[in-house]
């Protein structure tokens, strides 16, 4: 059977993944390989399939003893033979195992690497057609993870020199693969790196003000979704748990405070989606494979980007949208100053820190900065993070940049950003009247700007080299040798302007991420509510029946048959057979909402044909239904299934309702920088009535749908104007 067919037939899905098809080919050949793939990336994968194409058993060695049980039962759902071997067993257990072993049934097995001397014996007498090792890091000490029961493995090549043994890894650069190939004795192996993007991934960073208030908005628009949130310190951690449940929203705390049961029982709840948030210091998550995590938040920054990079590869790894929303303070990175300097290393740790503060505060595409730190280049920005979704307005900041370097001229440099701050706004407080400062010439010479923008433009100042942080002088300001040439010789500064509301990207995030695919939500979350009750009758995690992307796929397209629903992303054979009427029978339930506009994406009829169903009534009823619903709060998807029309002619309809009244909010339909750029530049687009010609004018970076409402609202905005 064709690789292909068989990735159809026991995992459901219908392409491979970057690599993959190339590393299983080579598996299958004989060789030895060095594979590096981004958390989510589909490591497993690469030895999983060849484990069914080969005959015999496919030994993995894992050093996550917790999760060998899940991965087991992952594998088991989708019909494929597999069995773990720990030291957490009962004798019992064990026995099955080696039973199992001799009835040859069994295409996987996992092992702890301390175990796998145990299994010399029975594995004698088994044939082991490929051994592959799970975060084969852990072998190096260049690595950041060693483990000393990894060093022992050198010796699975000298007793299987014939068997081809693949080592995988999330994390290792050049130096760590060489060493890795090494110790395993396949010093020859071709190392296959993957690309280490995940675009579904949003990146956000914004200042840590308000944290609280700040989470809790973000949160509202994913009620019922699972995420986890890192802290530096339990306190905060449980003070977070401890708020967020008194909001409402199902929350554990994780932490080395917790005895081993009660973490053992917070990681089993949330893989199970009984416990919807997890607020955790680092030491959560490592190697859970749960899919459906949509969002990571650093409440508190990381002390490197290798770790921020791991951290924040937990969400999303069903490939569909999650967000990575970091929250930047200068009072985190004063106290990881503090850690890097208590430790050894402290070179390379602080070096490491100016990475990350760079990251944070970078005003350029977040993702080819962090793609760039490991070594891989792109020409262009993605498109998903805060900066290229929200690209700062710069303006001329020379008068406001040389108050603020004169106050701390005049504090003699001796004030932190604090009292400068104060000093600029002329505050009154104890710490201002203590300094004695209040009788500087430039005391008040800032009170326009607001305190918080005031702390960005000082940030911003810093990050451009006008101010330093002394760390080791109280952190107080220091004029730069730029600082002065901005000062005494009047040299220009553009500074960002700081965004006005928090929330925006959020909004944003939601209406860009439901519009590419039209999902009925009401159908989405009933479906959720059948995988919860299977999963608890199975005892399995609710991921293991299907996954979100997998559930997604179905409210779409709503399949109504066996062949509709094999054709479902991620619905192999396997589940096909176990779970299929289940959710069959529910789908059928909601035939109705299965308009023209979203039968199997490559049958969609063309918008002309799409248009025409809505030929019976005159043009200006239709019109006006539309907007009645759109005024109900409704969207453009919704719109489009209730009435059984394309999402393009709702949009149209809506345009022409503009035209007509100006009574529709088309900020609703696309973002308002997108609106902003059609606005700026509408004076200068020549032929404005030629789509086409307006698309190239923005080099094919705005979509025509949001060009022609942009288009409208501007035309609109322009004659008020006048
Ligand atoms: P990691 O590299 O972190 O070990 P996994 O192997 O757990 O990543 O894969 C992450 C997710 O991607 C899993 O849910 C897996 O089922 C899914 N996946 C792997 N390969 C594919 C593929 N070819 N198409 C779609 N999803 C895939
Ligand atoms: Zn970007």
């Amino acid at each position: 059977m064709k690789k292909s067919a068989l990735l159809k037939q026991y995992f459901g899905y219908d392409s491979f993944r970057p690599l993959q098809e190339n590393i299983i080919d080579k598996l299958i050949a004989g060789d030895d390989l060095m594979v590096v793939m981004p958390t989510g990336g589909g490591k497993s994968m690469c030895y999983q399939l060849p484990s069914i194409m080969l005959e015999g058993i496919t030994l993995v060695i894992s050093p996550l003893i917790a999760l060998m049980k899940d991965q087991v039962d992952a594998l088991r759902a989708n019909g494929i033979g597999a069995a773990y071997f720990n030291s957490s067993q009962e004798t019992h257990e064990q026995q099955e195992l080696f039973e199992q072993l001799a009835s040859d049934d069994l295409d996987l097995l996992y092992v702890a690497p301390e175990s796998i001397g145990l299994l010399d014996h029975q594995l004698k007498s088994a044939k082991i057609s490929l051994i592959a090792i799970d975060e084969a890091h852990c072998i190096s000490t260049w690595g950041h993870d060693f483990r000393p029961a990894y060093t022992q493995l050198s010796y699975l090549k000298k007793t299987y020199p014939d068997t081809p043994l693949v080592a995988l890894t999330a994390t290792a650069d050049r130096a760590t693969r060489m060493d890795i190939k090494k110790q395993l004795g396949i010093i020859n192996a071709p190392e296959y790196v993957a690309s280490f993007d995940r675009p579904n991934l949003r990146l956000e960073v914004r200042p840590g003000t308000n944290r609280i208030q700040q989470i809790t908005t973000f949160l509202r628009s994913f009620s019922n979704d699972a995420g986890i949130i890192y802290c530096l310190s339990r306190k905060t951690c449980e003070g977070l748990a401890s708020k967020l449940t008194a909001s409402g929203y199902n929350t554990a705390a994780y932490h080395a405070g917790l005895s081993f049961e009660e973490r053992s029982q917070v990681q089993e709840d949330f893989i199970k989606d009984e416990v919807k948030i997890v607020c955790a210091t680092i030491a959560f998550g490592m190697g859970i494979d749960k899919s459906n995590v949509r969002f990571v938040i650093h409440y508190n920054m990381p002390k490197n980007i290798e770790g921020y990079y791991q951290e924040i590869g937990r969400a999303g790894r069903d490939g569909i949208d999650a967000h990575a929303l970091l929250f930047h303070s200068y009072a985190d990175v004063i106290q990881l100053r503090r850690f890097a300097e208590g430790s050894g290393n402290t070179k390379v740790q602080l070096a490491k820190l100016e990475r990350m503060k760079q990251f944070a505060e970078a005003l350029t595409c977040r993702r080819r900065m962090l793609l760039s730190y490991f070594n891989e280049y792109q020409d262009k920005d993605c498109g998903n993070c805060d900066v290229c979704l929200n690209p700062p307005d710069f303006f001329n900041a020379t008068i406001p940049a040389q108050k603020a370097l004169s106050v701390v001229v005049r504090a003699q440099e001796q004030a932190s950003m604090n009292l400068v701050i104060d000093l600029l706004r002329g505050a009154q407080n104890s710490t201002v009247l203590e300094s004695g400062l209040q009788s500087i010439k430039t005391f008040g010479a800032g009170k326009d700007i607001s305190w918080n923008n005031w702390q960005q433009y000082l940030v911003q100042m810093i990050n451009i080299g006008l101010l330093e942080i002394a760390f080791h002088e109280q952190n107080h300001l220091k004029i730069t040798p730029q600082g002065k040439a901005v000062l005494f010789n009047g040299r220009q500064v553009e500074l960002a302007v700081v965004p006005k509301k928090d929330d925006q990207l959020v909004k944003k995030q939601r209406t860009s991420q439901d519009l590419p695919v039209e999902v009925n939500r009401q159908l989405f979350q009933d479906l959720k509510d059948i995988r919860t009750q299977l999963a608890k009758a199975k005892q399995l995690a609710p991921y293991m029946i299907f996954s979100d992307a997998s559930l997604k796929d179905m409210a779409a397209r709503i399949p109504l048959d066996d062949n509709e629903f094999a054709d479902i992303n991620g619905v192999g054979t396997h589940k096909h057979d176990t779970y299929g009427q289940e959710f069959l029978a529910l789908l059928k339930q909601h035939k109705e909402l299965r308009s023209t506009a979203f039968v199997y994406r490559d049958q969609r009829p063309k918008k002309k044909s799409a248009a025409s169903s809505g030929k019976k009534k005159s043009k200006s009823d239709t019109v006006a239904t539309t907007a009645a619903l759109f005024w109900k709060d409704m969207d453009v998807n919704e719109i489009a299934v209730h009435r059984k029309l394309a999402t393009t002619t709702i949009i149209s309809h809506l345009v022409k309702r503009y035209e007509s009244h100006a009574d529709v909010d088309l900020s609703r339909l696309v973002d308002a920088d997108i609106l902003n750029r059609i606005l700026k530049a509408y004076p200068h687009i020549r032929d404005k009535e030629s789509l086409k010609s307006v698309f190239e004018y923005f080099e094919g970076k705005i979509d025509y749908d949001s060009l022609r409402i942009g288009l409208t609202w501007a035309k609109n905005q322009s004659v008020v104007s006048n």
